[in-house]
């Protein structure tokens, strides 16, 4: 068998550096509790991550319950402080799509955060975890009349409405339970934000939202703004953007908030309709690898605060209380996933510059446990945690067990030359948008989720077992 050849490669990615030291971990992609002893092996407030795997089985998710809620509270306390001047207040909502369950769902109480939904699932979440209804927010492109009405009958604070027809239907099932619904509108201020960069245009051509713009007459924006006015049992709030994820800039916020505010100007200059609250949406952007430079979220949200008052000044329009929600920069850097190596397979790839090597590793999960670089091409970091090692590095891809070739979990990362079977390597970031996307494919059970705190693990999630995906089998 070849071994893998050291040092850089040709075929790494040009954002990829050699590190100097492998065994390293760059702080921002971890939990702050996770640090690696000095015998060589990571730990997480003091837990071994081969006591984890060893009670626990790997894959495993493991969130850290403390940096999760140093995360809410930092966002709730940047964004107050940010917004004290202005005056209106500000609510930051928990994108509980990004990780949810129950314990989750307390700690963001406990945080003095609120919790935005988007199916009856997620909101059945939220009521076993005991939040308050005032506490909750409903969003979705297409909520069926069960949901709308779940929704009511726990008293949810607001739904967000995305089309012209759902308003009337929030006011039929509404008034048909003698209820009045609080109803944000989702606006389509023609802003996309994806990384670093953001497009502004006029029209949007997507599934969510109500566009600004109209071709002739009042816009789709417009004519909700109307119709939940003219509606009796629904209490319009006011207005809702979500530009996009993974976002390290605020402009793309600044113009989505101007756009917005331009037009609750004209909607009380227009009709005197006073749309009091302004919700900027999520997407704060966080880092996977050393490629991502997210900047502090007390910056961004002086930022986004200075667009506003300007703004509300300029239209003459009194403050507005402000929403934002973040789903990601809360939960996604406070979790890493620990996978069981197994096979180990050094493959000779026909590079620009003739042929070179590429190693592959193979863990015990993939993208059953983590899609996202197969849906969009997402990219992950990786290092040997049972141990350290002083084996030059050597270009890796971290790949799954599933049958199907694109089945990768960290595309390109350098790790120790003698990584071998029966290791573990840990991926930082993985708390949003994996373990909730997670699959059975191949018939794998989901992993498990354990939260740390004060030196002591806990399952908050249980791993699935065979039997448990055989129970929806009739004849099996
Ligand atoms: C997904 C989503 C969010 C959260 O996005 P993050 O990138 O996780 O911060 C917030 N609001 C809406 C409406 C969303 O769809």
């Amino acid at each position: 068998m070849l071994s893998p050849t050291s040092g850089p490669s040709p075929l790494a990615p040009d954002w990829l550096s050699l590190p100097d030291d492998p065994n390293a971990l760059r702080a921002q992609e971890w939990a702050h509790d996770v640090v690696r002893h000095p015998a060589g092996e990571l730990a997480i407030d003091g837990l071994s991550v081969q006591q984890l795997a060893e009670e626990f089985g790997s894959p495993l998710f493991v969130l850290s319950e403390a940096d999760f809620r140093r995360r809410a509270r930092e966002f709730r306390n940047a964004f107050d402080e940010a917004f004290a001047e202005l005056g209106g207040g500000v609510d930051v909502y928990y994108a509980g799509k990004s990780f949810l369950c129950t314990e989750v769902a307390r700690w963001v109480m406990d945080e003095g955060l609120r919790l935005d939904t988007c199916s009856g699932g997620e909101l059945l979440v939220a009521q076993r975890a005991g939040v308050p209804g005032a506490k909750l927010g409903l969003h979705g492109n297409n909520k069926s009349d069960a949901e709308i009405r779940r929704a009511l009958d726990l008293g949810v604070g607001r739904i967000v409405a995305d089309s012209l027809p759902e308003i009337q239907r929030i006011e039929s099932i509404a008034a048909a339970s003698g209820r009045i619904a609080k109803v944000m509108l989702r606006l389509t201020p023609g802003v996309h934000a994806h990384t670093h960069e953001f497009i502004a245009t006029a029209h949007e051509d997507q599934k969510f939202g109500l566009s600004l713009a109209g071709s002739d007459g009042p816009s789709p924006a417009e004519q909700a703004v109307l119709a939940a006015t003219a509606a009796e049992h629904i209490e319009l709030l006011g207005i809702h953007c979500h530009i996009g994820s993974q976002i390290f800039e605020s402009e793309g916020f600044a113009v989505a908030a101007q756009r917005l505010l331009g037009f609750s100007a004209k909607m009380k200059s227009r009709y005197g309709v006073e749309l009091g609250e302004l919700d900027l949406g999520g997407g704060y952007g966080i880092a996977y690898t050393e490629a991502d430079n997210p900047r502090p979220t007390a910056e961004i949200a002086r930022e986004m605060a200075a667009v506003v008052a300007e703004e509300c000044t300029r239209l003459a329009l009194p403050a507005p209380r402000i929403s934002i929600e973040p789903g990601r920069a809360i939960v996604g850097p406070s979790t890493f996933t620990l996978y069981r190596v197994g096979t180990v397979k050094t493959v000779v790839v026909d590079g620009a510059a003739g042929p070179a090597e590429r190693r592959y590793l193979s863990v015990d999960g993939g993208m059953s446990d983590n899609p996202r670089p197969v849906l969009y091409d997402a990219d992950y970091s990786a290092v040997l945690a049972n141990r350290a090692s002083s084996a030059a590095p050597v270009l890796s891809r971290v790949v799954g067990k599933h049958c199907e070739s694109g089945d990768i979990v960290v595309r390109d990362a350098y790790l120790p030359g003698d990584v071998r079977a029966g290791d573990l390597l840990a991926v930082p970031a993985t708390g949003a948008y994996c373990w909730v996307l997670a699959s059975n494919y191949n018939y794998l059970p989901r992993p498990a989720v354990v939260a740390v705190r004060d030196g002591a693990a806990r399952v908050i999630v249980r791993a699935e077992t065979e039997e448990d995906l055989l129970s929806r089998d009739p004849g099996a």
